[in-house]
């Protein structure tokens, strides 16, 4: 499934709804899945929802909270284009926001940082603009199901944790 998807993605296209769903229902079957899991960034759309919705009632399990964090364009952009990654470990930085203590060097493993590919203002006003489209459908859908949190993410990484975890409890 992992193999497929990445061949979509490779050409430049959108993985489908079915590839998705498959390795999400893999993965959510893993046994570290059994107290609980967090997905982020999925579903994007209200027909992934429902698909979601579908595998997981068919797994006999609920979606317990949705948590919509909420940030201006103007500020997702600036968010975006600064992130920094680590090659090797994976570690997330922000060259304003959350700096490493080097620059361009992991703070954890020592490896180098890189600019994600798809981190550049052209893709990220793109990825908005179908985030306005196709996504934020999804805070009516959860909010009728009662299980939508809605969060300001426009604080610092701190404080927005804090926040969550409040939420979560
Ligand atoms: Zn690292």
């Amino acid at each position: 499934m992992g193999m497929e998807a990445k061949g979509y993605m490779d050409a430049g296209k959108l993985v489908p709804d079915s590839t998705i769903i498959g390795i999400i229902k893999d993965r959510l079957a893993e046994s570290d899945c059994k107290e609980g899991f967090i997905l982020d960034g999925f579903p994007r759309t209200l027909t992934q929802a429902e698909a979601l919705e579908n595998l997981m009632k068919g797994m006999g399990i609920a979606l317990d909270k949705v948590i919509s964090l909420n940030v201006p364009d103007e500020l997702i952009v600036g968010r975006i284009t600064g992130r920094r990654v680590c090659a090797k470990c994976g570690a997330s930085f922000h060259v304003e926001f959350n700096p490493s203590k080097v620059a361009d060097v992991c703070d954890y493993c020592g490896g180098e940082l890189m600019t994600r590919k798809d981190d550049t203002a052209e893709t990220v006003v793109s990825r908005l603009e179908s985030y306005h489209m196709q996504t934020a459908p999804l805070l009516a859908y959860y909010k009728d199901m009662g299980v939508l949190l809605e969060l300001d993410g426009t604080k610092d990484v701190a404080d927005v944790t804090s926040d969550m975890f409040a939420l979560l409890k």
